[in-house]
This record gives C-alpha cells, structure tokens and sequence, in this order.
C-alpha cells in the first residue's frame, strides 16, 4: 500500500520535530504544560521527556523558568492567546543542576483540535547574552571611560586657556616693560596733562592688561580727586581716610601697596611730595598666576611704580616749566609782566583793534621825582614804592588789561576793549588812588611816604597805523604832565 503525501510529510516532520538542532516543543498555556518536547529542548533545559510530557503530573512549564522572569513570561502568554499569533521572547530557565541558561524562543499560536497550543522553538542564547552583557558593560564602561576623559580634557582645556591667557598678558607684560621708555617719551610729548593720565591709563588697560588704571590726585582741599579711570568709574572724590591702603601710600608709610584683589597702589610723587596715586587693578586670572610667580610679581610692581613715578615726573616738569614761563614773563619787584611781554601783547592787541576795529587804550605811567626818592630814602625804599605802585596797578585793572613794567620806574597799562575817554577817567582814578597811597618806610618803622605819578594816555583812531606810533603818543602825553607840572593825567592828541 503506498504511503500517502499526507502521511510521508507527517512522518518527516515528526523526523524533523525528534533530531532537530533547535529545542522544539508544544505547549498549553493554560494548563501549563508541555505537549510535546523534542531531546533538544529536553538537553535545553535539562529535563527528559518523561519529566515534561510523559509522567502522570508533568512539570508546570513555569517552574522551568527563573523566578525573576516568571512574570515576563506569563504576561507575553497573556497577551499571545490568538491562533496565528507569533511572538519571541528571552527569559531565563534553571537546570535541575542549578545551572542557569538564557533562552531564546519563537512560538507561533495555534488551534489544535479546539484547544489553544504554543507551538515554539528554543535555542540557547546564554553566550551571547554574556557577551552582549560583557558589551554592553564593556562600552558603558568606554562611554563612563570616555566622559571621564572628556571633563578632564575640557578642564585641561580650561586649565591650558587660561595659561594661555596668564602668558598672553604676561607677554603683553613684558611688551610693555620694554616699550615703557617709548610710552613715556609718547606721554611726554602730550600737551595736555589730562591727556596724559588718560593715554597711561588707557595704555595699562588696553595694552599691559590690566583691569582698570586711575589716576587719582590731590585737590586743594586735600582730597584725593580721581583724574582720569579706565574703565570710567562714577567714584570722583575719594576721602583718603576712607581707604588705609591709600592713607598708607599718601603719607608716605607703603611705597607701594597691593590690596587683597590684587589691586596696586603706587604713590605719585612731585620732587618729594607725594601728589596722588596711581590704582592699578589686576584681571583675576593674572592675580592668581602672579601670586605663584614672584617674577611676575616683581615685573608688575616694577611696571606700575615706574608708571606712577613717571605721572610724577611729568607733573612736576609741567610745574615747572609753567614757574619757568611766568618767571620769564613776570618782572620780580613788582609781579608785573615785564617788557617783552609788553612788547607781544602790544603788538596783538593793536592787530586786533585794526582787524576788527576795536577800540584800545595805552596807558604809560611814570613816578614822579623817583630820582628824588632814591636820593633822600636809599634805592630800597625806591623799589619798596615801585612794588607798592605795581600792585596797585596789578589790583586795578581787568584780567583783560595787561599791566607791564616797562622800565626803570615807568609802568604801562594795555587796555583792549576801551576807548580813550574810558582809559583816562581809569589813569585819573589810578592817580588819585596812588596820591592817597601810603608807603611804609623801609627804615623807619611805622613812618610813610607819599609819591605822585604822571601818565599819558593814548587811544587808537582811524590815523593809528602802528603799536609804535600809540607808544609814542602816550610817551608824548606823559612828557606833557611832566612839562604841565607832573602828578597829572594828560591825553594824547591823536595825530
Ligand atoms: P621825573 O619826575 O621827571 O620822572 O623825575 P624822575 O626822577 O622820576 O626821573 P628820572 O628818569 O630822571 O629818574 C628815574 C630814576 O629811577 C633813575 C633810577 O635811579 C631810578 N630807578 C630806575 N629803576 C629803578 C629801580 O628798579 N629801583 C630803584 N630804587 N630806582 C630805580
Ligand atoms: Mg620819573
Ligand atoms: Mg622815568
């Protein structure tokens, strides 16, 4: 009798399900048994058959599995009760031995006879879940490895900017040590000393990377009075007994102080006065790298004591000079300007009055019998006169006005702005004033002496064509109040 197909294709898969490598089985999940298991599941998960299927009270399927994946396994049976249903899934089997192994299984759902089967293979997958596991620690331990490496390289980073940085401004640093001799030379070609402040402290800040530079001086009243700040603080007036550092530097007690931000303050010293300070502040990451590098240390303080001397030097060259230019314009016993000056202003204010056609007075004063003076009192009380009548003279007139000594005892006055009816009631009130003027006598305590003065008066008009020509009318004028019998004001005849 020939086999039918249906019966030659029952036999092979029954060969199939009995020496296949996988495990395969069949089972009820609502029973919790096996129906059917193959010798490779049966090796799989260490039971034989007759454990599973054969005996009378087979082995609830769930006892196989780990207690800890006992609830994943029932949930995915839970959700796969539909014939056609597949799933796969991985859990955990415990040997009779103890031994545990990870399986992995494919089932499909089936109908069998009215009855719901799993029908399913399992493999053992429980070396590549320790190599996965292996893997997967391996790599968080890379990636654990990895961002370790990482804050580390990012605080390398951090650490190597601001290196970077410190040796920037260090070498900013040393730039400007060395350019120091030029930045002076460039300060000092600075006219305006305001200017000059400002260009030093902007230089300490843009260039030798410093926070902040001030430049901070005395006022009259004695307080320090912030000149020039870079960056601009609102601060214009700081009490010095407000802050000891400063007190310290102002009177002298630190030659140079360094506040705990790492602030330096130097003295600024005229000759041997100590005018103000210079208050240099340090970034914050300068201030950190210089305190572990004395050199550094020693480049800064040396940086801003040569600044803070230089501001002093230039300060009292600028006194100086402005001494040397009155001292050179002014005459000494009467505090007037002397005859150059006379002379420059004499001629401007003449170009003026012609170019704009203003009007101007000259005024040219004489004592009258100075000779005589000097005879009867001795040549000190003659210039003990000539001071009286110079400041006299200084007091009388207008910022405006320029009040010379012209020579020997002979004083002029340039009035701009002033006609000549102006200029002689001023020369009348300047005569009578000197008349009632009371000179002490050198020689003989609490006695006086009385001087009268001439003096002639010009006015530019139309005919004016030269300082010269109004020079020479006003000495005209005055050789006329001597003639006319002196102690008198005479105005010139314009010609
Ligand atoms: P007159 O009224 O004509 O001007 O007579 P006078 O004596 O003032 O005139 P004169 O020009 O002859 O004399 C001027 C004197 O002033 C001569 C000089 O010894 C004196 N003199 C000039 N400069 C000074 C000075 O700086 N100090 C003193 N003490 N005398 C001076
Ligand atoms: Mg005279
Ligand atoms: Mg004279």
């Amino acid at each position: 009798m020939e086999e039918s197909t249906a019966t030659i294709q029952s036999n092979l898969l029954q060969v199939h399900f009995q020496n296949g490598m996988d495990g395969q089985y069949v089972l009820d999940p609502v029973a919790d048994v096996f129906v059917k298991v193959n010798p490779a599941f049966c090796e799989l998960v260490g039971y034989t058959a007759e454990q599973l299927v054969e005996n009378k009270t087979p082995l609830a399927t769930s006892s196989l599995i780990h207690p800890e994946d006992r609830v994943l396994v029932s949930t995915q049976r839970g959700q796969a009760s539909r014939p056609g249903e597949r799933g796969s899934l991985r859990f955990r089997v415990v040997l009779p031995d103890g031994e545990v192994r990870t399986l992995e299984i494919c089932y499909s759902v089936v109908n069998y006879l009215g009855r719901i089967l799993h029908v399913g293979s399992a493999r053992d997958v429980s070396e590549q879940v320790k190599l996965e596991n292996k893997l997967r620690s391996e790599s968080e331990y890379n990636r654990e490895l990895s961002l370790e490496a990482q804050r580390a390289a990012k605080e390398n980073q951090k650490k190597n900017i601001e290196i970077a940085e410190a040796n920037t401004r260090i070498i900013a640093l040393a730039e400007v040590l060395r350019a120091v001799p030029v930045l002076t030379k460039r300060l000092l070609e600075i006219e305006q000393i305001s200017d000059v402040f400002k260009e030093a402290a902007l230089t300490m800040v843009n260039e030798a990377g410093f926070s902040t530079c001030a430049v901070l001086l005395k006022n009259r009243e004695g307080d320090l009075e912030v000149r020039y700040a870079h960056p601009f603080r609102a601060t214009t007036k700081i009490q010095t007994n407000l802050n000891t550092l400063y007190g310290n530097v102002m009177s002298g007690v630190q030659a140079l102080a360094i506040d705990e931000t790492g602030s330096h303050i130097a003295p600024i010293k005229a000759g041997n006065e100590i005018r103000g300070l210079l208050h240099v502040g340090l970034p914050k990451n300068l201030a950190r790298f210089y305190k572990n590098h004395s050199m550094v240390a020693q480049s800064i303080k040396d940086l801003v004591v040569t600044i803070a001397d230089f501001l002093g030097l230039v300060i009292s060259n600028r006194e100086n000079l402005e001494r040397i230019t009155l001292a050179s314009r002014t005459d000494n016993l009467t505090g007037l300007f002397n005859r150059r000056v006379f002379e420059e202003n004499l001629t401007l204010e003449f170009r003026r009055a012609l170019r704009y056609q203003r009007d101007l007075s000259l005024l040219m004063l004489d004592i009258d019998h100075f000779k005589k003076v000097n005879d009867s009192y001795g040549h000190q009380q003659g210039d003990a006169v000539l001071a009286a009548v110079g400041a006299l003279m200084k007091a009388s007139f207008r910022d405006l006005d320029s009040v010379c000594r012209y020579g020997g005892e002979e004083l002029c006055a340039i009035l701009p702005e002033t006609m000549g009816e102006a200029a002689r009631s001023k020369a009348e009130y300047l005569r009578r004033k000197i008349e009632e003027l009371e000179v002490p006598l050198v020689a003989d305590e609490g006695k006086s002496m009385k001087v009268t003065v001439s003096i002639g008066v010009a006015y530019v008009t139309k005919t004016t064509i030269s300082e010269d020509q109004l020079l020479r009318e006003a000495d005209t004028a005055l050789y006329e109040c001597k003639a006319g019998g002196r102690n008198r004001v005479v105005m010139a005849r314009p010609t």
